[in-house]
């Protein structure tokens, strides 16, 4: 069996991996790691959870040691580019963590936050840096950084990347990009568009991939239950009371849904938080720090606020409403069962998703096992708690001045892709995959029959 010794990574690099108890690399480590120490592209077919970042980040950490110098003025050797605020500034963790024992600067930059302090972190150079498209151009359109010295680009959740509309940045970011560079691209999924893609960035790449594309994570126990849209909210409540939680990320398809289902569960004495692109940097840090601690056990997300969200010990993942798009749902059950633990997937269908759920098992080639309603379930719809009061909009509550400022801003910016900048100007949710979802979902069918009761095999 490989182990990371047999890498030959920098001693400074096996002393971290020791320092975490890290002793077996993953599939994509084992892959990755020996094509990359050797200066190869690399094409990875790999989800958040599979250890990808370990995989990316330890080679050309030990490529920094090894070939040492200062970064140019606002240059950087190394560039990670990232869908999300959170991934990104998971993957600098992660980096840090990994070079612990080195002397190379890891920055993050993203949407949401002062960038002065970004400007000022930059001036002198960095040797890892991590960032969000739309500030990184922000950031070279004010001559604050320039990418011209960087010897390592990494292009991380790809898929993410194209649905949150961010492919005229990464074209733009390309051209800024030296041409002798070593280049890593990662997608959960390759569909054509992204192999085309990849194809752009590209350069005799290896190819590697740990889960065939949209394969269901192992190991997750999936079920389902058909219930009427509007008694879900008495549903979550009582799966909430009968389950054994550690932790549980409840996934809603808007941010509005996400906000009414924690005012729900507010009124029922249930702690929980909401976390998606409406809510303040602040806010999102200060949820899933709360989730991580286990202060609250339950985490209600959007799918693009919880797209690469690493937490360990979620036990369960709620689809309190059901993706129209397969591999949404692959990413979200994937945030359960991580690091080879189990987990469980408990999906609530209404009578209009059950089309998406058919999809989303021809795709994964797997079956969910139903779930019956609790035997007094009419009761509970009936007493269900009134959710606690809170603004509709949760856009216009408690938003940091300065994200507000920013998008005042907007007029000056561009057009650029708005993925982790809020709303954006075509009138779309903030979240971009959350607004082409919401241009492409359909209406809802008031007239079909009530399920009260019925349990079904779905499919
Ligand atoms: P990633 O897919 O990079 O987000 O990693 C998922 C989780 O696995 C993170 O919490 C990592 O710290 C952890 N991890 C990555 N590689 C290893 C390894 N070889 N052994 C144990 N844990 C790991």
């Amino acid at each position: 069996m490989t182990t990371f010794n047999d890498f030959g990574l920098h001693a400074d690099i096996n002393r971290a991996l020791a320092a975490k108890d890290y002793t077996t690399p993953t599939p994509i480590q084992t892959q990755a790691i020996p094509p990359l120490m050797k200066g190869r592209d690399l094409c990875g077919i790999a989800q958040t959870g599979t250890g990808k970042t370990a995989g990316f980040s330890l080679p050309s950490i030990h490529h920094l040691l090894t070939y040492p110098h200062r970064p140019t003025p606002r240059g950087c050797r190394m560039l990670v580019l990232a869908p999300t605020r959170e991934l990104a500034a998971q993957i600098a963790q992660s980096c840090r963590d990994y070079g612990r024992f080195t002397k190379l600067s890891v920055s993050t930059v993203f949407g949401g936050v002062p960038i002065n302090k970004q400007i000022r972190d930059l001036s002198n150079g960095v040797d890892i840096l991590v960032a969000t498209p739309g500030r990184l151009l922000d950031l070279i359109d004010q001559r604050a950084l320039r990418l011209d010295d960087v010897e390592i680009f990494v292009l991380d959740e790809a898929d993410q990347m194209m649905d949150m509309g961010f492919i005229h940045s990464l074209r733009r970011i390309a051209k800024l990009l030296p041409s002798r560079r070593q280049n890593l691209f990662f997608s959960a999924t390759m569909p054509k568009e992204i192999a085309h893609l990849a194809e752009q960035f590209l350069n005799d790449p290896v190819t590697v991939s740990v889960t065939p594309a949209a394969t269901t994570v192992e190991k997750i126990s999936q079920f389902a239950t058909f219930v009427e849209q509007k008694e879900k909210q008495a549903l979550l409540h009582s799966i909430v009371a009968s389950e054994d939680i550690d932790r549980a990320l409840i996934f809603t398809r808007t941010k509005h849904g996400a906000d009414r289902v924690v005012r729900h569960l507010a009124g029922a004495g249930i702690k929980a938080m909401a976390i998606h692109g409406n809510k303040s940097q602040s806010q999102r840090t200060h949820a899933l720090q709360a989730f991580r601690s286990g202060d609250i056990k339950l985490l209600v997300a959007t799918d693009i606020a919880a797209r690469g969200i690493d937490v360990s010990g979620v036990s369960h993942v709620i689809n309190f409403e059901i993706p129209n798009v397969p591999e949404q749902y692959v990413h979200r059950i994937g945030r359960t069962a991580r690091a080879g633990a189990e987990g469980k997937a408990i999906s609530f269908i209404a009578p209009d998703e059950r089309p998406y759920m058919r999809d989303i098992e021809r795709v994964t080639r797997s079956k969910s096992e139903p779930m019956p309603l609790p035997e007094n379930f009419n009761e509970m719809v009936r007493n269900l708690p009134k959710p606690v009061a809170g603004p509709r909009d949760t856009g216009s509550q408690g938003r940091d001045p300065n994200r507000q400022r920013q998008e005042a801003n907007r007029g000056r910016n561009g057009g650029k892709p708005q993925g982790e900048r809020g709303p954006r100007r075509d009138g779309a949710a903030g979240e971009g995959a959350e607004g082409q979802r919401k241009r492409r979902f359909r209406p809802r069918n008031k007239s079909v029959g009530a399920h009260k009761g019925v349990v079904k095999r779905v499919g």
